[in-house]
């Protein structure tokens, strides 16, 4: 209590001598540090240069009224107590002293115990205002540092992107004042690598990628494990080239602070200031925060890519598997088919007459085509998806690909009632009319196979907009609404009894969408179940710029 009390100073204004002189007995006596004035100017001056825990003040002064001089005191000091003496007691002063702000009014004959009271009383009063006061301080910077915590961890959140993660969140330490520029190292594998930074110039990002980080401060925090700061820069560190870069470029604080996570050292992140900014104790934990929210960042990020690797190399797998299993399949049954009639034909002991004979290399025959046909089919399948299938392009118009595919569609068609209306003029495409006619014939002979003898089967080209538009619609089983995208896929034919009747591999549509769209082309299908199906496409025309050679 005495220490306490050994701290508090007391400014005691008065223009009576003896009145000072016995007061300041008294106060010092019971351990204040007392400090007086005869004038209001006087105590003016004094309370400009230092802070006074209590100002005990007479309200009539030689060259000022009290309380005008208790509204001045007050306005240079607010925190002070002020307690109003005088020797002429009236309510109306004791009120005028205590609506300026006075903590409290003493009369004159002074009573010692009634003024130590009421600067024990101030003091308490004064103790709990700067304590609420700090509270306060502390509450709002913490609330401004969870604000930027947040703000660290929300943009992190947004991203599974370890690049954008560190950026975003150096962006957000530099513009939150944390510090002038903020850079990251990661290391991997133990390589240092400069990953990116924020607030640094072009110059000095080219001089600190140039200095060796595992030799310099920033592995010295790495290896430690633990934050450095290095404020002021110049005396402290200076054989380290990045210090030395740093304060060639006017920085004058450093602090290094690990980016860990469950044990894990993942790298450094650095922050640098002007003169003017230090870092302490609070800016530092909240650095520290921060660097855990982006080392959770980065982890994640890199969880993240494993797993999708991980599962993408898992769906190549099964893809590859079933790749394999149905193209196993497509090639069994012909090749079975061909085995049979070949070891019947070749059984020395069977006489076959030569009708049988022709059958059944007929039957050879026609499954040797369907074998080269499905061989065909893969190898254009394969050489799509990886992008290998060279497209001899010319400009042609459609008129003229009808005409080199009209024969092969028709006998396709025998049986069907064929239509094909093209428009007059249709303006020049530049295509592979080999692949287009691939994919006239397979959609043809889709039509032809989905659909009963007899039907009609109409091809339209006709031009629309910047393309030329090419539909064949049939009058077949048509297909599910569900399935107007899937039937585009590799290997997929729909499920029902009358779509699986017919022979097919499933091949067919994925080549026409590859052809069509390495053509800059897109094709669709609009069908009703039971009534029928219409294949379109579109091929650009060469004057809007679909004249590429590919
Ligand atoms: P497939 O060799 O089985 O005919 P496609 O890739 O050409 O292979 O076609 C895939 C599936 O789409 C077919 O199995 C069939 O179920 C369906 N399909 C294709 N064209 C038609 C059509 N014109 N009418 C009805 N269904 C069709």
């Amino acid at each position: 209590m005495v220490n306490e009390k050994l701290r508090n100073s007391i400014l005691v204004i008065d223009d009576e001598p003896d009145f000072l002189s016995i007061i300041r007995h008294i106060l010092t006596a019971k351990g204040f540090e007392v400090e007086t004035a005869a004038t209001a100017a006087e105590a003016i001056a004094m309370s400009g240069k230092r802070f006074y825990h209590i100002t005990v003040l007479d309200i009539s002064l030689p060259d000022m009224d009290g309380t005008e001089l208790l509204t001045m005191l007050l306005r240079i000091q607010p925190d002070t107590i002020a307690i109003m003496l005088t020797g002429h007691s009236s309510v109306q002063n004791a009120m005028k002293s205590l609506n300026r702000g006075a903590f409290g009014y003493l009369e004159k004959p002074l009573d010692p115990e009634y003024l130590l009271s009421t600067i024990d009383q101030g003091l308490e009063k004064q103790r709990l205002t700067m304590e609420n006061r700090q509270l306060l301080q502390e509450l709002e910077q913490r609330n401004h540092d969870s604000n930027i915590l947040l703000a660290v961890a929300q943009s992190i959140s947004q991203s599974l992107n370890e690049k954008e993660i560190i950026t975003r969140s150096l962006k957000i330490i530099v513009e939150t004042e944390n510090a002038d520029s903020a850079w990251v190292h990661l290391v991997t594998s133990g390589a240092y690598n400069f990953s990116s930074s924020f607030g640094l110039s072009e110059n000095i990002i080219g001089e600190l990628e140039a200095c060796n980080p595992e030799n310099d401060i920033v592995g010295s925090v790495f290896n430690n494990n633990r934050p450095l700061e290095y404020q002021p820069i110049n005396n402290i560190f200076p054989i380290s080239p990045m210090l030395n870069s740093l304060t060639r470029n006017n920085y004058h604080s450093y602090a290094g602070i690990p980016l860990t996570i469950a044990g894990n050292n993942l790298g450094v992140l650095s922050v640098a200031n002007y003169r003017g900014y230090y870092f302490g104790k609070r800016e530092m934990a909240q650095l520290c925060a921060i660097a855990r929210e982006v080392s959770i960042g980065i982890q994640n990020a890199r969880l993240y890519e494993e797993a999708s690797s991980a599962k993408a190399l898992r769906e190549l797998d099964c893809l590859r598997t079933q790749i394999l299993a149905n193209v196993s399949h497509e090639l069994r049954t012909p090749l079975t088919v061909i085995k049979g009639y070949a070891s019947s034909l070749i059984q020395p002991d069977v006489q076959f007459d030569e009708s049988i004979w022709r059958e059944f290399l007929v039957a050879i025959d026609q499954d040797a085509d369907n074998l080269t046909e499905l061989v065909e089919d893969l190898l254009t399948m394969s050489r799509l998806e990886s992008g290998a299938l060279e497209l001899k392009k010319e400009p042609l118009t459609f008129e003229e690909v009808i005409k080199s595919a009209r024969g092969r569609l028709e006998h396709l068609a025998h049986k069907h009632i064929l239509n094909i209306i093209t428009s007059r003029d249709l303006p020049p495409i530049s295509i592979d009319s080999r692949r287009i006619n691939e994919v006239l014939t397979n959609l043809v002979e889709n039509s032809v196979k989905y659909s009963p003898e007899g039907a009609s089967i109409t091809l339209n080209a006709c031009q629309n907009g910047d393309k030329v538009l090419v539909s064949i619609t049939d009058e077949g089983i048509g297909i599910p609404a569900e399935l107007h995208q899937k039937v585009f896929s590799r290997f997929f034919r729909v499920k029902t009894p009358a779509s699986q009747s017919r022979n097919g591999t499933g091949l067919g549509l994925a080549i026409c969408k590859g052809i069509i769209e390495a053509h800059g082309g897109r094709i669709w299908l609009e069908s009703e179940p039971g009534k029928g199906t219409t294949f379109r496409f579109t091929l650009p025309t060469i004057e809007s710029g679909g004249n590429n050679h590919g």
